[in-house]
């Protein structure tokens, strides 16, 4: 019998093509794989089992007639952040815990559009503010390589489904990794898209000048599929961009013969992660033998990329997060005898620590006497970054990195030192400040069983260039992941 959970997403259109099996049965065997193995992963806030079968009826009439697109009849799993009309939508926040919005995202929109079965909800840091999950006001979401270790983050409910086999994809955001980072420590693909690439229309913003919605899948092809169902301009995102979409799928096939990779003296420091450096070389190799050239190249500011992200985040965080006020969405605290101690009371308890945090810091950069000093500066020296980017892409077309510095740690590890977690964002943000794509793909396994991510970057809207480079990769190391059993 086939193991439905086990197929791609390519796979399974073909088996749907040639009607050998249902969506029905698809979605009913990943309901049942989430019964088995999510209590102990935990990657899901709620599943949805009666839209998922609805969802999975209106496919197979689609099939039946043979009308059949990118995601007919995939099953997939929705980060928290993004808005689903009539389905619970908390962002892992206390303060939006009983939010059902009235409408849907415009990626939701553009799935139900194509037939995807949505599963259900996945896990996430609070407001997307963390690298681990542990930052979710309701569970933990455990890495299925290892249940001791965290999954990444913030999309570390979307990269641990995707592992462990509950979804056949999903959706995530990334503001300063955290699409990628979650899929190197899972060992699935996570790609972060060109700024503008996909609409931001019902994410619930945290940075906004940084957010982007982008897919987590099993292997590189899916990638493609599923950019090609969420990529495109947006009349309700105004910075959602109007370059033509293409068939993402098409670049894969494509040799890597006039390739040239770009590999940064700043993310190859003595004292890195043994593991990781292998990988990452290992992968450089590979992309050699399939014809690409290397050249040496400088990202000069990169020692500035965490203190400029951690002064711009919290700033448009703090300015984002003001709606939740205990009026308009969400939450309002019982116990206040004034307007002020209602919205004091709301806040204090509805958001956790690190939100809190992230919310002082904010206002007191933004705060008159000190927007100079920080965010102005923070903004100048982002544009430096940006330009380094600019220069190297002269010399190259995409550039390799590492995706984080170690292996998942374990949960409890970082989690009483936000500056040892902000740390682990170093090869991630630099990406969203100059808002080009970069997607993390498996190359190797470290010493202790746990998957390693290859980054690849390249300049704005280049993503078929990522593609086919992660493609010809993902072929020539036949790396097997297996996790082990749940
Ligand atoms: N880890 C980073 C942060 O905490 C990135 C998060 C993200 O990309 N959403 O801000």
């Amino acid at each position: 019998m086939t193991n439905f959970t086990e197929l791609t997403i390519s796979q399974l259109t073909e088996g749907y093509r040639k009607k050998e099996f249902k969506a029905v049965e698809v979605t009913e065997a990943y309901l049942k794989r989430i019964e088995e193995v999510d209590s102990k992963v935990k990657a899901y806030l709620e599943v949805c089992p009666e839209i998922a079968i609805f969802l999975a009826k209106e496919a197979d009439k689609s099939i039946e007639k043979n009308e059949i697109s990118y995601l007919t009849g995939i099953p997939a799993g929705i980060k928290d952040v993004l808005c689903t009309k009539g389905i619970k939508t908390t962002c892992a926040s206390k303060i939006l815990e009983n939010f059902i919005p009235p409408y849907d995202a415009t990626v939701i929109e553009k799935l139900y559009k194509e037939k995807t079965v949505i599963l259900g909800k996945l896990n996430m840091d609070e407001f997307a503010m963390g690298s681990s999950t542990e930052n979710s006001a309701f569970i933990t979401t455990k890495n299925p390589w290892d249940l001791e270790r965290i999954p990444g983050g913030s999309s570390g409910g979307s990269s641990a489904s995707v592992a462990s086999r509950t979804c056949a994809f999903s959706l995530g955001s990334d503001t300063g990794g955290s699409i990628r980072q979650p899929a190197s420590h899972c060992g699935v693909v996570g790609l972060k898209p060109t700024y503008g690439r996909v609409s931001r229309y019902g994410l619930i913003a945290f940075a906004s000048s940084l957010d982007q919605i982008g897919p987590l899948t099993k292997d590189v092809r899916d990638c493609a599929v599923v950019m090609n169902v969420i990529a495109g301009q947006d009349n309700r995102d105004s910075t959602s961009s109007t370059n033509d979409v293409p068939d993402f799928t098409k670049f894969l096939e494509e040799g890597l013969d006039g390739i040239t990779v770009g590999i940064p003296e700043e993310y190859f420091v003595s004292g890195m992660d043994r593991d990781v450096e292998d990988g990452i070389r290992k992968g450089i190799e590979i992309l050699k033998e399939a014809g690409a050239k290397t050249v040496d190249i400088s990202l000069p500011h990169s020692k500035y990329a965490i203190p400029t992200y951690y002064i711009i985040a919290p700033c448009e965080a703090s300015s984002n997060l003001s709606r939740f006020d205990g009026v308009k969405y969400g939450v309002r605290a019982e116990d206040y005898h004034n307007l002020l101690q209602m919205y004091k009371e709301t806040r204090s308890k509805g958001f956790g620590e690190e939100v809190k945090r992230r919310i002082m810091l904010g206002t007191y950069s933004l705060s008159a006497g000190y927007y100079d000093a920080y965010y102005k500066k923070a903004s100048q020296v982002r544009t430096l970054i940006k330009n380094d980017f600019n220069e190297a892409f002269k010399k190259c077309d995409i550039i390799a990195a590492p995706v984080a510095p170690t292996p998942a740690f374990k949960i409890g590890e970082k989690s009483n030192d936000p500056i040892q977690m902000y740390l682990s964002d170093v090869f991630t943000i630099s990406v969203n400040m100059a808002g080009i794509p970069a997607l993390s793909l498996p190359v190797a396994l470290s010493g202790n069983g746990l998957p390693i991510g290859f980054q690849i970057m390249a300049n704005h809207f280049q993503e078929g260039k990522i593609l086919k480079s992660a493609y010809n990769l993902e072929k020539n190391l036949q790396l097997s992941l297996k996790i082990p059993n749940l």
